[in-house]
């Protein structure tokens, strides 16, 4: 896949609406995209899409590679009297950008607002903390409470309501996280036949608990994995200079050392980081200690996976708008396809 369906794909990944638990959008999204470049697309028991592309012949080896449908957002759990509706978040979601936000409500995509007091009814003290989601509603114009269930059932999902940008060398939108690793993961079932099968699964439920990475890995019984993602760049703005970003725009992909969830084995971060420098290839590695992703379920599974997370740097994930680099996506794309090209059973021996 070249740099403009890159951007293509992930540009129209990133309107989808799927938040966790409703991921079937992000499936009927995905499948044309792989029919006729793999050899079995099938769907289990909690919704992952589970691509197998047969390898050459040349290696036994079986490979994973993971990347989540699901994006965060807010779920209708209520209505007041008035007609909005009561919402929840689903995963992490900061409820300082809520207020006064443009949101889309379930699959027939209504305009809706989170509403908030206009600031001529504000009393000195009102705008200084930040209400609580459980104290915010969503309106959708709806007259009554009536109205709004039957346009918005219990669990009707609410999701950022953005229209992605392309702006040259940076793209802005919403739910790059983890589109970004969807498009990467789409590019190499696209791509080349390897030395060894190649399982690419589309997950569920990531932002809830890494539940669709747990049995799609339990399914794949994997000899090594990776985890592909859209990670933390607090490069912009910086809360403290004395502290070193999480990663950097334009460095390249970002190898996890080491995050709450797991430890990269050091002969699969040793074999990506040589990867990188015999392809000329850059990458930086991410900070250690912040986050968590499906490697810290992956590497649990069955007599254990020896697993890595590699993935593109973003500023504002789970927030309306999230920015990257065309080139950190691009060297993400080469930087994963080159380190399985040259993959052996010996990297992924403790
Ligand atoms: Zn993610």
């Amino acid at each position: 896949m070249n740099r403009e369906t890159l951007v293509s794909t992930l540009l129209t990944l990133s309107e989808i609406i799927s938040t966790s638990g409703n991921e079937t959008p992000m499936r009927c999204a995905l499948r044309p995209l792989l029919e006729g470049h793999v050899d079995d697309l099938r769907v289990d028991g909690l919704g992952n899409l589970i691509a197998l592309k047969r390898g050459t012949g040349e290696s036994a080896l079986r490979f994973l590679v993971t990347a989540h449908m699901d994006e965060v957002g807010l779920m209708v759990v209520g209505y007041t009297g008035e007609g909005a509706l009561r919402v929840e978040p689903i995963g992490g979601v900061n409820s300082q950008l809520l207020p006064g936000l443009r949101v889309l409500v379930g699959s027939a995509r209504l305009p809706g607002v989170i509403g908030l007091r206009p600031i001529h009814r504000a009393s000195a003290g009102n705008f200084k903390t930040v209400p609580a989601v459980d104290n915010l509603a969503v309106d959708i114009g709806a007259k009554s409470r009536e109205e709004a269930e039957e346009a918005a059932p219990l669990g009707t999902p609410v999701a950022f309501a953005t229209t992605p940008r392309n702006l040259g060398e940076s793209l802005m939108g919403k739910s790059f996280d983890d589109r970004a690793g969807c498009t990467i993961l789409t590019a190499l079932l696209q791509g080349e036949r390897l030395p060894f099968d190649l399982h690419g699964v589309f997950t569920v439920q990531e932002e809830v608990g890494l539940r669709g990475a747990q049995v799609a890995t339990y399914a794949v019984d994997p000899d090594g994995a990776l985890a592909l993602e859209c990670t933390v760049a607090d490069d912009l703005p910086k809360e403290d200079e004395a502290v070193s970003p999480t990663t950097q725009l334009g460095k390249g992909p970002a190898l996890t050392v080491k995050d709450r969830s797991y430890t990269t084995p050091p002969r699969l971060l040793r074999h990506v980081m040589l990867t990188g420098e015999a392809e000329g290839i850059p990458y930086q590695l991410k900070q250690p200690g912040i986050s968590g992703t499906e490697s810290g379920i992956i590497h649990t599974v069955r007599a254990g996976v020896p697993v890595m997370t590699i993935a593109v740097p973003c500023r504002y994930i789970h927030s309306p708008i999230a920015l990257l680099r065309v080139s950190d996506l691009e060297h993400t794309f080469q930087l994963v396809q080159a380190s399985l090209r040259r993959m052996t059973p010996d990297v992924l021996r403790p």
